[in-house]
């Protein structure tokens, strides 16, 4: 059995809790995620907020969120490594057995790194100097275990801004009781080698040593999103491959390289789809297929399938990948809903993909506007599907839940690429935030799409990593194509992904429990989307009024 281990980077609580829960209903592997998160106080159903809670969280920069799981009040914050288990154990193992195992892991590793700690019998959690007179908390443990399988985890202080867990709560409700961190305990090492540490052990603990590791970058600053441009300058992009090289992708073909034989399709519109094109440009709209020069757009119109962008061509943000124009978007157009329906019902669509650029001046990332559509095309044309590809909308809940409550037929958000890359690639994206807003369409009951760009520097290994992730959260269709590099000033394409490995993804990905896996060097977001749809939409055929 592989243990899938992920370092996210820093995790907004709730999102992390998104991913959590969805690998907890829908997985059927081991997976560990290893993260940091923004300060944070949780609380079990138990807890006794009115004694142990001291603060005002919001005055200390702190979320406060109510979860279920044991325990009572604790804190999460940065330079604590965080861990969450999500991991099928055997019957004979339960809750307080499950909880010594993640105990076991965390003391193993800090004796690694030179610290010797062990356990209290009248509290769960690791503690310095455990068998002496004054044992210290080093970290606390939470954990659900429910049918044989685990969820929540470990909260191990390495760097941790100790004031969180001595003056603003009493942690874990245990009072006259210290709390340490490894520095405090003389043991300063980069949170990089205690993932290194723990991450190994647990290889051996809950993946009989087979281990797929993944991780996001690690220099990542949250704060580190300053306006982007894809390199002002003629020739090279300056940051993103920089970004690039940081991730290990040093190489890369140069612009004139000339495609191989199978990305050079005979591209041929016939008069039907001219005459589609001219009902899209009276109605003022922008299709993706026409925008990107798309070469399925003829298959996909004759398919009854087309792509609009709404919400305007300006996006907020500047992936390494993408042709769009990055500057100030304008405000959204009121009659925009009304004329995308329009064009739809006058061109017989039957499978409507609305896509939108990244729209983060807006407060709830467009989600109204998309929604708006979505119900207008509802009304002019009940028996199309609708399908939305949306921004992550900064992970908020609020927003998505916006749009996810006109329920569009296929909820659709691309993680675009391998964790290794995210932050060369979608700058103001991320790996874990993407994958919460796929796990939050599911908990919604959505059907739900993602897709990945390979040729980017990403190796085979890790698409089917990032495949096991998808599977893992319930994604029922991804798309997978080859990138093509739109111009001088994107990220260079490293290689030309064959048609066979696509077939490999395809298969792999619905061993793994993917619904449908479209992938193959043409595929786009929404190549052969009505067709994907079919394999996996609940029995709702197009044309039949929901
Ligand atoms: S957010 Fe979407 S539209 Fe904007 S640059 Fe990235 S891929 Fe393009």
């Amino acid at each position: 059995m592989i243990l899938r281990t992920r370092w996210l980077g820093t995790v907004p609580y709730g999102e992390a809790l998104a991913v959590q829960e969805a690998l907890f209903e829908h997985g059927r592997e081991q997976h560990l995620l290893l993260l940091e998160h923004p300060h944070v106080f949780t609380y079990g159903p138990r807890a006794d907020l009115a004694t142990n809670l001291r603060c005002d969280p919001a005055a200390v920069g702190a979320d406060l969120v109510g979860v279920q799981r044991g325990g009572d009040i604790t804190y999460h914050g940065p330079g604590q490594l965080v861990g969450y288990p999500i991991v099928d154990v055997p019957d004979r193992i339960g809750a307080a057995e499950h909880v010594r195992n993640v105990e076991q892991l965390v003391i193993d590793t800090l004796a690694e790194l030179g610290i010797s700690a062990g356990r209290l019998t009248e509290h769960p959690g690791v503690w310095v100097d455990a068998a002496g007179d004054n044992p210290r908390k080093i970290c606390a443990i939470g954990v659900r275990l429910k049918h044989g399988r685990t969820m929540h985890g470990f909260a191990l202080n390495v760097v941790t801004d100790m004031a969180y867990l001595r003056e603003h709560i009493v942690a874990c409700g245990i009072a006259g009781r210290p709390v340490t961190s490894m520095v405090e305990e003389g043991v300063d090492v980069p949170m990089r080698d205690v993932v290194d540490t723990l991450a190994r052990l647990a290889g051996g603990r809950w993946g009989d040593g087979v281990a797929d590791r993944q991780e996001v970058a690690w220099r990542h600053r949250p704060d580190d999103l300053s306006p982007f441009s894809r390199g002002a300058g003629p020739g090279e992009p300056v940051r993103l491959v920089s970004r690039l090289a940081a991730a290990g992708v040093t190489t890369g073909l140069g612009i004139s390289a000339r495609k191989p034989v199978w990305l050079r399709p005979k591209v041929h519109h016939g008069r039907e789809v001219l005459a589609l094109r001219r009902t899209v440009r009276q109605l003022g709209l922008v299709t993706v297929c026409e925008d990107a020069g798309c070469p399925n757009l003829s298959e996909c119109w004759a398919d009854g399938t087309a792509t609009f962008m709404v919400l305007g061509e300006r996006c907020t943000r500047a992936c390494g990948f993408c042709l769009v124009d990055t500057s100030k978007p304008g405000p959204p157009a009121i009659d925009e809903p009304e004329r995308v329906a329009a064009a739809i019902a006058s061109m017989d669509v039957d499978h409507a993909v609305l896509t939108m650029v990244a729209r983060d001046d807006l407060p709830d990332g467009g989600m109204a506007h998309v929604a708006a559509c979505v119900e207008a095309i509802r009304r002019r044309r009940p028996g199309a599907r609708v399908e939305t590809l949306i921004s992550d909308v900064r992970g908020s809940a609020d927003a998505l839940a916006t749009l996810f409550a006109v329920r569009p037929d296929v909820l659709n958000h691309n993680v675009e690429t391998v964790a290794r890359l995210q932050r060369a690639v979608r700058p103001s994206a991320g790996y874990a935030r993407s994958l919460a807003v796929l796990a939050r369409a599911k908990a919604a009951g959505l059907t739900t799409k993602s897709g990945l760009i390979a040729g980017m520097g990403e190796t085979d290994d890790e698409v089917e990593g990032c495949l096991a992730d998808l599977a893992g959260i319930g994604v029922d269709i991804v798309t997978i194509g080859q990138y093509l590099r739109p111009t001088s000033h994107h990220l260079p394409v490293a290689r030309w992904v064959e048609p066979e490995q696509f077939a490999r993804w395809a298969r792999r990905g619905e061993e793994l429990g993917i619904g449908h896996v479209e992938a193959s060097p043409l595929t786009r977001s929404s190549y052969h989307a009505r067709a994907a749809a079919d394999h996996v939409v609940a029995a709702v055929p197009v044309g039949v009024h929901r």
